[in-house]
């Protein structure tokens, strides 16, 4: 489906995408291979479409949070190896052998249940293996007292006849902290994932194919973590603190337009709750942007946005499908104007500070009724607008 206003819209720039991969392959080396996070629908960029860009770009891997995820993306043609990083119910397992998938397993029961549902059907479930080594989330326990237990764990998933172990992976949860104690924590988690490969590995007799660690922050800052495969997610999508030194892109840029321009005299209350008093005669511009598209609430009074005569803040509390821009100083702006919240211009990065948050999370809010448009080679060469998945 395609949008037919021009109303507010996100900007997904597949060039961008190129540039960030082609850097990310020259940093980790040919020989490594790359496997593309692309789960919440790609950080909110679409995960059809830039599962299909990595494709074309010769991406080895691409992972997603859910079978349902993994299920779109097979069902709009894409064939590469996806990983599903989350739980699967033991009930879907035919449809995991069916459409190719390969799922993480995270704990002995689970091991023991695809087991089982694989052998009942008579066919292998590819997998690999997730070890908990600080992250606490998901994965095998093996810090201190559970390491033998946790080893030989992970060694009997990988005897199991109906299970195909092809890869062994862990999550680092503090690789882009710029401290000590992070350095230390991230390099103790490593150190442990190796002893556990390498101890599985001996009473196992095989290796595993693809041992994998490295997300945004390891890429960026611990080369001794690529291992067999990296798993960068944000730096994909040329965000956070270490995309510009690496020669990173933004791919998103969140746009609207002016739709309403109106002079207020000195006094007037601005939006909900009259927050904002106008301190002067001020040319107030109305953007139909709200946090209903994932503009947030708590960003109100906060953030400038771009528009071609230069920043125009943002005043008065952001409602739910508009808020207000100041456009004083910005005469040549007018009604139709194209408007920047965030993007190439504009960083979200530090969007993401003022709003006490991440660049994921704003990215990943970019609400449903925003339609995603793909440039490529700098012209508009998709659209896509899903309301409803139908
Ligand atoms: C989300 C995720 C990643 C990617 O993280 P980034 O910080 O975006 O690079 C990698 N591995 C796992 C297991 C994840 O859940």
């Amino acid at each position: 489906m395609k949008s037919t206003l021009r109303r507010t819209w996100a900007e997904i720039d597949l060039d961008a995408l190129e540039n960030n991969y082609r850097r990310l392959k020259e940093k980790t080396g040919q020989n490594t291979k790359f496997l593309g996070v692309v789960k919440a629908d790609a950080y909110g960029h679409g995960s059809v479409k830039i599962g299909r860009k990595l494709a074309e770009l010769g991406a080895d891997y691409l992972a997603v949070s859910s079978i349902d995820e993994a299920m779109e993306l097979r069902e709009s043609g894409i064939e590469m190896p996806i990983l599903i990083l989350g739980h699967t119910p033991k009930e879907q397992v035919a449809n995991l052998i069916d459409y190719k998938l390969t799922q993480t397993i995270t704990c002995k029961a689970k091991a023991m249940e695809y087991q089982d549902a694989a052998a009942h059907l008579g066919k292998q479930l590819k997998c690999h293996i997730k070890v908990d080594t600080g992250m606490s989330r998901l994965g095998y326990l093996v810090d201190d007292d559970c390491f033998d237990h946790g080893v030989e764990g992970i060694a009997e998933a990988c005897r199991m006849q109906n299970l195909d172990v092809e890869g062994i992976f862990t999550h680092f949860s503090m690789s882009d902290g710029e401290t000590q104690e992070t350095k230390e924590y991230t390099r103790h988690q490593f150190d442990l994932f190796q002893r556990v490969f390498t101890e599985v590995e001996k009473r196992w007799g095989h290796t595993f194919a693809i041992k994998h660690c490295a997300n945004t922050g390891a890429v960026a800052r611990y080369p001794e973590t690529y291992l067999d495969m990296v798993r960068p997610g944000l730096l994909l999508y040329g965000y956070g603190k270490y995309a510009e030194e690496l020669g990173l892109r933004p791919v998103m840029s969140l746009k609207t337009i002016v739709s309403t321009i109106k002079i207020y005299q000195k006094g007037t209350a601005v939006s909900y709750d009259g927050t904002y008093i106008t301190d002067k005669v001020t040319r107030v511009g109305v953007v139909p942007i709200g946090y209903a598209d994932g503009y947030h609430r708590c960003l109100s009074g906060k953030w400038k946005v771009l528009t071609a005569d230069g920043p125009a803040r943002q005043i008065g509390r952001i409602c739910m499908d508009m808020c207000m821009v100041d456009l004083t100083d910005c005469p040549n702006v007018d009604v139709d104007s194209e408007v920047e919240i965030f993007g190439k211009h504009n960083s979200i990065d530090e969007m993401a500070r003022l709003a006490d948050s991440i660049p994921y999370e704003l990215t990943c809010s970019i609400s449903k009724r925003v339609p995603r448009k793909y440039i490529q080679d700098g012209s508009v060469v998709d659209e896509e607008l899903l309301l409803r998945n139908m």
